[in-house]
């Protein structure tokens, strides 16, 4: 077993072994920056960890600059809607629309993401190419624990058999011990008999997060899912960050409607806040007041 010191950073590793494609990744500093971010509670940081794995293992064909992979789940469940990007620099950020909601356990003491979430909705994709243009995709949520609504996505949306486990370990002061996901695909003419053995393998990591939080390493898990020794695994760094900026935020101001920001430039300025890193973006007053948005017939 591989020694990963825990200042290790985030990481996705895939490979091709023969008529299936590996995917693993581990997003533990990823998880536990959105939960503080959020000031989440367990479920809610337990869903952005989920989430962002998903959105990182979905993300690992996002080559150029500027491309992504952003999951929303909208299940209509006391959470709101929980969304996580990934981006092709190996950005990773989430949001929550409730982070402090607190639900009785789920049976065998863990923690209720499928409750949390709702299945009464969608799970959407939205990959968004180089050149900023978006592709939008979306299945039903099938229990809103988001492994198997991933898989139900990539099978209904995309037609590839997939198999996917995602886990996130939190510990009872709200830290996030571990976070990760792998995911199995079948490439066109896989074996069907060692595709469904490798998928029992790896529905049966339901204990995904324990075995992360025990140090254990994503390659090993997924040669153990696969059943032998793997070829080469290309490793690519993942981190948690966010792309908002003072400018971007300057912009938005720019689009709101005249009389309104007449109305803020005449109070007290404007303040933009970032939904996923909860940044303030200040703006006096005298700053509202320069900003003009094109067509505004009265700036
Ligand atoms: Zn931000």
């Amino acid at each position: 077993m591989r020694e990963a010191p825990a200042s290790v950073g985030d990481r996705r590793w895939r490979a091709v072994a023969e008529d299936v494609r590996l995917l693993g990744v581990t997003t533990r500093g990823a998880a536990e920056g959105a939960a503080r971010a959020h000031g989440a509670y367990a479920v809610a940081a337990a869903a952005m960890g989920r989430l962002l794995s998903a959105a990182a293992l979905l993300a690992s064909d996002a080559k150029e600059a500027g491309s992504g992979v952003q999951l929303t789940a909208d299940g209509g469940g006391p959470l709101g809607r929980v969304r996580a990007e990934a981006c092709a620099d190996g950005l990773l950020r989430a949001r929550v629309d409730h982070a402090q909601v607190e639900l009785p356990p789920a049976p065998g003491g863990k923690l209720p993401v499928g409750a949390a979430v709702g299945r009464a909705g969608r799970l959407i994709v939205e990959r968004v190419d180089g050149a900023g243009i978006g592709y939008t995709s979306a299945s039903d949520l099938v229990s809103g624990e988001l492994g198997e609504d991933v898989a139900q996505f990539l099978w209904a949306s995309e037609q590839v058999p997939s198999a996917v486990a995602l886990g996130v370990l939190v510990e009872r002061d709200g830290s996030v011990a571990a976070s990760g996901g792998l995911l199995v695909q079948a490439l066109p003419g896989a074996d069907p008999d060692r595709l469904e053995a490798m998928s029992a393998r790896l529905e049966s990591l339901r204990d995904l997060s324990w075995r992360l939080a025990e140090g254990q390493a994503i390659p090993d898990l997924l040669a153990w899912v696969v059943d032998k020794a793997l070829p080469r695994l290309v490793e690519e760094p993942l981190h948690f960050g966010c792309r908002c900026s003072r400018e971007h935020s300057r912009d938005l101001l720019r689009v709101v409607p005249g009389a309104e920001r007449r109305q803020w430039a005449a109070d007290e300025g404007a303040e933009v806040v970032c939904h996923y890193c909860q940044t303030h973006y200040r703006f006096a007053s005298a700053e509202v007041a320069e900003l003009a948005s094109p067509g505004d017939p009265d700036p």
